[in-house]
């Protein structure tokens, strides 16, 4: 999956990158690190996959059932 088209922001090039996720669930903040994402070389905004999005729910759901204010993922890990 790769867009051609360029950025929607600002249309500059795209390539297969990593970002960095970060959600608020009021009883648990997640980060999830080197989240692989479609990144725009020029003005940093990322895209993540359908498939990477499910992947993120369900280690969002797993961090808030631990119960703790903070938790930081690294997917490279
Ligand atoms: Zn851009």
């Amino acid at each position: 999956m790769y867009f051609h088209q360029g950025c929607p922001m600002c249309g500059g090039d795209q390539h297969p990158g990593t970002t960095t996720f970060t959600v608020d669930r009021k009883t648990v903040l997640v980060v999830v690190r080197n989240v692989p994402a479609i990144v725009c070389r020029q003005c940093g905004e990322a895209w993540i996959q359908d498939t990477i999005s499910e992947e993120l729910e369900k280690i969002i759901t797993e961090a808030s059932a631990k119960r703790r204010q903070l938790e930081v993922i690294d997917m490279a890990a």
